[in-house]
């Protein structure tokens, strides 16, 4: 239950240094205040909401090696298993550079990865739901070619992403807001559960900065039309038509439509996938 999650006060109160250690120092520490100072405070800027196993995150990092991604995960034992998997990767990731055997290594370090995300302590997901381990080596692998990421610019972290979410963030810090595959709640009752609202969007608008972008994926119509016509209706949410220039050169179309597990379990299942891309617009003058 909700009551079990922690969240900071505000953004100015998050430790981000326990997700990002290489790359954020310490709340409140004299290096934290220079950065702060200086304007050169690294901040998360790419959210995967419902990021279930990671698979967005793990393809976009090394795309993205200057820029801080998280992915929010509300079921416990599915954060643990891409923290355990994020922090496998940085390992293997600082072994094979010290190795200097650059591909080979990279290979090992995501197989052991996987080895080491899978072990934890039996908390992690059940073998039905897993990603298969073989398939993440061979795509982690091919996903992105000559890109050895670091991994230590992704993390993922327990949140009911519904609420707080601008506890997190700071208005306009974001530029990527993802959700991909969402639980659909079919029942109109429970249509106030789906994470695509009038009164959420107004929440992701605000966290995302104009000119960002926020996509969404789904293989259920009705929840794509649902999205559609929410974010559609919404001022501050404009649509990116699918064949659109802006799409073309975007590393992030490719990775929404073919990166994720509940993805590749649709194409395992020869089911249809529903994709829309919305970029978030200016603020109207004077606001
Ligand atoms: N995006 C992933 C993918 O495409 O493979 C996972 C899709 S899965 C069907 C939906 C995920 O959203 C689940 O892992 C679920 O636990 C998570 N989720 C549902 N409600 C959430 C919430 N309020 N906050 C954070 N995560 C949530």
């Amino acid at each position: 239950a909700d009551h079990s999650l922690v969240y900071p006060p505000s953004p100015d109160q998050m430790d981000w240094s326990q997700h990002y250690p290489e790359r954020i120092p310490p709340l409140g520490s004299e290096e934290y205040k220079k950065q702060k100072e200086a304007g050169t405070l690294a901040k998360v800027e790419i959210a995967d909401v419902g990021c279930g196993f990671g698979g967005l995150l793990f393809f976009l990092a090394p795309h993205f090696p200057d820029q801080l991604l998280v992915g929010m995960e509300i079921r416990t034992s599915v954060t643990q298993y891409v923290v355990d998997k994020v922090q496998a990767l940085r390992l293997a990731s600082r072994r094979s550079s010290i190795g200097g055997n650059g591909d080979t290594g990279k290979q090992e370090g995501v197989a052991g990865a996987d080895a080491a995300a899978n072990t934890a302590d039996g908390t992690g997901p059940t073998a039905a739901e897993a990603p298969n381990e073989a398939q993440i080596n061979t795509e982690l692998v091919h996903s992105a070619p000559g890109v050895a990421g670091s991994y230590e610019n992704v993390a993922a972290l327990r949140v009911n992403a519904m609420k707080f979410l601008p506890n997190f963030f700071h208005r306009a810090q974001l530029s990527k807001l993802f959700f991909l595959h969402p639980d659909p709640h079919f029942k109109k009752a429970k249509s106030k559960a789906r994470i695509i609202s009038s009164t959420l969007l107004a929440e992701y608008a605000f966290v995302l900065r104009p000119g960002g972008r926020l996509y969404t994926i789904t293989d259920v119509h009705d929840l794509h039309l649902w999205m559609v016509k929410h974010l559609d209706a919404f001022p501050l949410f404009e649509r990116i038509p699918d064949d659109d220039e802006r799409l073309k050169d975007d590393v992030c179309v490719d990775a929404v439509w073919n990166a994720t597990e509940e993805g590749k379990k649709v194409v395992r299942n020869r089911g249809d996938k529903w994709f829309a891309a919305y970029e978030r617009i200016k603020d109207p003058e004077g606001e």
